[in-house]
């Protein structure tokens, strides 16, 4: 074939690659766009608390996320790299790299997109304009969003690390859920969105975790009233996972559907 003719089918072969990818993704995701998961929702539920890697493992795999710590000890934020527990006294404590995950999720955060002047009167005002805002680019991809701003009120939970033999998470939050009502706070929302055909490999739709500016309150977001602030969202197109070790987890019994579990705790 006459080389003239060869660079030119090169060169259409590219450009049809480009528009092909181009439509693919909304975005430009850089190659950090990865979720990293330990265990799985399921697995959580059914009482499995035991630490599968350390905080310090975690950390490189991300520097947003949320999840908890061995034994159920607190809601876990992480931000900016920093991984902090809202323990069940209410105060909020910087993580040791030797404290172990036994529950949680982690992405290297990267602006895809922004939103701007959010005001929201409640949590579900808030879920639903995430909700109209994920929809323009696809429900069927992860997102974490980071939403600063003011609330005039903020309910946070967290729960007392528990001993063994550990009981199933509804039981756990029955008794040892603490619930913490805060006013006028400034801080960052840590909001995770997984798709529906996700839902018991970890909570579908939103996950929200609040810190406050100051480090002095956070923890899992029950409710809020009257937000005003921003978001700012990555697209995450890949998940990882890795699996607790222990016999505990080899031999769980996955065949009930807990669905309705789940969501009585979110
Ligand atoms: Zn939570």
């Amino acid at each position: 074939m006459n080389k003239k003719i060869v660079f030119a089918l090169i060169i259409v072969g590219l450009l049809a690659i480009s528009a092909v990818s181009a439509q693919n993704s909304l975005f430009l995701s850089n190659n950090d766009d990865s979720m990293y998961q330990v265990s799985l929702m399921q697995a959580f539920m059914h009482g499995e608390y035991d630490g599968v890697i350390t905080v310090g493992d975690f950390k490189s795999h991300g520097d947003i996320g949320l999840g908890t710590f061995e034994g159920v000890n607190g809601e876990m934020i992480v931000l900016d790299g920093v991984v902090y527990q809202a323990a069940s006294d209410g105060s909020i404590n910087v993580m040791s790299d030797d404290e172990k995950i036994p529950f949680g999720t982690i992405t290297n955060f990267d602006e895809d997109a922004k939103i701007d002047n959010i005001t929201a009167k409640d949590f579900d005002d808030l879920t639903s304009q995430l909700d109209n805002e994920i929809t323009k680019y696809g429900t069927n991809n992860m997102y974490v969003v980071k939403i600063k701003g003011d609330f005039s009120n903020i309910t946070v939970r967290s729960v007392e690390k528990q001993e063994k033999p550990y009981q199933e998470f509804t039981d756990v939050a029955a008794v040892d859920q603490r619930v913490f009502n805060h006013t006028e706070q400034t801080g960052t929302i840590v909001a995770v969105y997984f798709p529906d055909y996700m839902n018991e490999l970890n909570m579908h739709g939103w996950h929200l975790h609040f810190l406050s500016d100051d480090k002095t309150k956070g923890g899992h977001v029950l409710n809020l009233t009257g937000f005003k602030g921003s978001g700012q969202i990555d697209e995450i197109h890949e998940f990882n996972m890795i699996l607790p070790t222990d016999d505990l987890f080899a031999k769980m019994n996955f065949t009930e559907d807990m669905t309705s579990k789940i969501s009585s705790v979110e």
